[in-house]
């Protein structure tokens, strides 16, 4: 080709790139990389290593600046914790959360009834009682059969007097798996559980609910899915459409969920699984003053995206909770990296959620106290306010 010709080409290729760009902003744009280019024929003289051991040491030169411990006292407002937790539990369990600057746990792992009372009380006679919270749950049973709803709300009412907080987490079952009676899949906006709802809304407890999981875990799993190693070593993790609903009628039935119950305050967990589409969440929260949201397991897709991820947090500061779900005291401080500081390409803790490095966000001193438990002090007025400045 002459030189012309080549420059032609060239621009006639970037010009279908910029159209890919402006059609659809995930995807295709990136497959430049998997276009024929000179000597993509050529074939590796080394064994091609698997996704697993392929982890090269990053040349990178930047600043560094590990956050072993957070800048501010956090409530984390979703961890699994055992209830009752036993004294000695608990003693090892503070003395895990105090380097982290951990203040406060929620623990998510609902009960109700006297297993309940027994969590609560465990707490309270704790030395540690200003540690730790434990959230009411609903037991969906067998098969939801008609009453359930008044049956269960009057359950949330003796719950809340035993002293919950707030219900949940209430877990992915509800709408992946729970049935009713006559067989079909309880869906999450049936008009059977209002009762429940409304009585939430009557009671100000907040409902803390996690609704189906990242949308790859319901595509093909093939090598353009992002969870491909994930998906590859969770079998419980696939929700193949001929088994399960699809992940978009789970969303529109939580949203009807949300909308249909304004007075009901709803924290939805892991960012919703929109973590990786922050547009998408914004105009939930744009259309539903009622909707709170919650960070856990989704780090790998804010430290992918700093700069949009930190408009987001300043845009909705209000309405952000800070969560990490599975307690791993040594998993804190990424959290805490990607949240303050603004550092580059470092590494994430869990290869199958990511295969890629993450970035700081950068939030300022208020976002981060919003974030980190001034938000959760706002909804939950009751937890105990030792440890926090005033
Ligand atoms: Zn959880």
């Amino acid at each position: 080709m002459t030189t012309r010709r080549v420059l032609a080409v060239a621009a006639l290729v970037g010009a279908a790139a910029i159209a890919t760009i402006a059609q659809a902003p995930q995807g295709p744009q990136s497959q430049g990389a998997l276009q024929q280019r000179p000597g993509a024929d050529r074939t590796p003289e080394f064994p091609v290593p698997n996704i697993r051991e392929y982890k090269p040491h990053s040349t990178l030169v930047v600043p560094q600046h590990p956050v072993p411990r957070a800048k501010f006292p956090v409530i984390d407002i979703h961890s699994h914790q055992p209830a009752p937790i036993s004294e000695q539990q608990f003693e090892t369990l503070v003395k895990s959360m105090d380097p982290l600057n951990l203040q406060l746990l929620v623990n998510a792992s609902g009960v109700s009834g006297d297993r309940l009372v027994q969590s609560i009380a465990a707490l309270k006679a704790s030395k540690y009682k200003d540690r730790m919270v434990q959230f009411a749950t609903i037991n969906w049973g067998q098969t939801i059969t008609p009453g359930f709803g008044e049956r269960a709300a009057k359950q949330l009412e003796a719950d809340a007097k035993a002293g919950a907080l707030g219900v949940g987490e209430i877990m992915k079952n509800f709408g992946l798996r729970v049935k009713k009676s006559d067989g079909s899949r309880l869906k999450l906006d049936d008009p059977e559980l209002d009762p429940i709802w409304q009585t939430a809304a009557r009671l100000n407890i907040p409902i803390f609910i996690h609704t189906a999981d990242p949308q790859e875990f319901f595509q093909p799993i093939n090598l353009a899915n992002e969870r491909w190693l994930e998906l590859a070593l969770y079998p419980d993790r696939r929700y193949p459409s001929s088994q399960f609903p699809t992940w978009e009628e789970l969303n529109g039935e939580r949203d009807r969920l949300f909308k249909r119950n304004p007075k009901t305050t709803f924290i939805t967990a892991h960012m919703g699984w929109h973590a990786n589409d922050l547009a998408r969440l914004g105009k939930m929260f744009d259309e539903m003053p009622n909707l709170y949201t919650e960070v856990g397991a989704i780090l790998y897709d804010l430290g992918r995206q700093p700069r949009a991820a930190h408009d987001f947090f300043i845009k909705y500061q209000d309405r952000i909770l800070f969560g990490k779900d599975s307690y791993q005291p040594d998993e804190f401080p990424y959290y805490w990296r990607v949240f303050e500081t603004n550092d580059e390409y470092f590494d994430y803790y869990r290869d199958y959620h990511a295969f890629w490095k993450l970035y700081g966000l950068g939030l300022p001193d208020p976002v981060l106290r919003k974030l980190y438990y001034q938000n959760a002090l706002k909804l939950f007025p009751a937890l105990p306010r030792a440890g926090f400045p005033q």
